[in-house]
């Protein structure tokens, strides 16, 4: 009798059949106070930097331990790779003036609070103008990614985090780690769990997306993402309000978890697709909602770029698997969501209505059809606007 050999899958960090966090293991960089604290010279970070470093302590950016060295920075700029081959999408950097004397720093809040240590590896030059043409598609500094990049400090510094106090979160109770949302899915037995990334309130489409990806696996994880948005965005308090009355009416509570995604928004378009799914294999999801214009802004970005991004990895490479997704809208005749791949029909059979057209909707006290959001959503995005 032969026995076949094992497909290597290593599960030895979650034991649960759940899919492997990205490289292997989950990294986790909290850690203590050090004694020498107050001799560290203090560096601020930016709102962004602050919500990476978040994630790096929490093991949401597994593999990496800390802010990219220049081999790792460099490779994943033109190549979309870690120095080691490993998919990573977008760099994650701290930039600074000068190179500190120090061999560690300490890292502080804007309001000058210390969160943690770095431990001084590298500091080096980079080029702006390079980074955003490769990582944004555009050197436009009206790109709201760009322009943040352009203002940045001119040095790059790299080297391992120790993370003593997590930084203050908007919503605690939402506030999951990948331990946390990968220990909730064991306890709940799922093994295929499909991560929704959403940075608006979702309506009709969205809920058809996300109802559609959970009827082909075990759990929904609702991951908005609560960083740093632009100032238009809808806020994320309100996003949050909307997601709660949402699921309370119209999704099984034993199917679904919600939690905030701290990340800030870079809006890099497709590349921030390939970061995003990679941040949600760290939090245990084995699928991916990829609608289409994914993390974009403006026009910089064709509409199926953050799908068709996913082709220039290996199949499996990420392990974590894409599932994409046409614009949805209701359709009278049908008489159910569609899509362009399920609907022979449009025009006025489709119950659509612009951006802006709902806003103006809403910032008149006026519910939008059933067909496009539940009346209990649309009634949280009254209250916000005319509050
Ligand atoms: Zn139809």
């Amino acid at each position: 009798m032969t026995i076949a050999p094992q497909r290597a899958r290593t599960v030895s960090d979650t034991g649960h059949g759940l899919i492997s966090p990205h490289g292997g293991d989950l990294v986790d960089r909290t850690g203590e106070r050090p004694d020498d604290l107050e001799r560290l010279e203090l560096l601020t970070l930016t709102s962004r930097e602050l919500s990476d470093l978040d994630m790096l302590a929490a093991g949401a950016l597994s593999p990496l331990e800390g802010f990219m060295g220049r081999d790792d920075y460099v490779r994943v700029v033109e190549e979309m790779r870690l120095a080691n081959g490993l998919p990573w999408a977008l760099p994650v950097c701290v930039a600074v003036d000068v190179a500190p004397g120090g061999d560690r720093v300490a890292l502080a809040d804007q309001s000058g609070h210390p969160l943690a240590v770095l431990e001084v590896e590298e500091a080096f030059e980079y080029d702006k103008e390079l980074e955003a043409a490769q990582c944004f598609r555009t050197t436009d500094e009206a790109h709201p990614g760009v322009a943040r990049l352009y203002g940045q400090k001119p040095v790059y510094l790299a080297g391992r985090v120790t993370v003593f106090e997590r930084a203050q979160v908007p919503f605690p109770d939402l506030a999951l780690d990948p331990a946390d949302t990968r220990a909730e899915f064991a306890r709940r037995g799922w093994k295929r769990i499909v991560g929704f990334q959403t940075r608006n309130p979702i309506h009709r489409a969205h809920e058809y997306l996300t109802k559609t990806a959970l009827e082909t696996v075990d759990g929904l994880l609702i991951h908005p993402l609560v960083g740093d948005t632009k100032s238009d965005d809808v806020p994320a308090a309100t996003r949050v309000e909307c997601y709660r009355v949402l699921v309370d009416g119209y999704y099984p509570a034993a199917r679904v978890v919600v939690s905030a995604f701290p990340a800030a928004m870079r809006y890099a378009g497709p590349r921030e697709a390939i970061w995003h799914a990679i941040c949600r294999k760290n939090y245990g999801c084995s699928h991916f909602i990829v609608g289409r214009d994914h993390a974009g802004v403006g026009d910089y970005y064709g509409s199926y770029d953050a799908q068709l991004i996913f082709d220039e990895f290996e199949p499996h490479e990420l392990d974590i698997e894409p599932m994409f997704f046409e614009h949805a809208v209701y359709c009278k005749v049908c008489e159910a969501m569609v899509s362009p791949k399920t609907c022979p029909h449009g025009g006025d059979d489709h119950v659509f209505l612009s951006g802006t057209k709902v806003r103006e909707m809403l910032g008149r006290g006026e519910l939008p059809p059933a067909e496009f959001s539940r009346p209990e959503v649309a009634q949280v995005l009254i209250e916000a606007y005319s509050s």
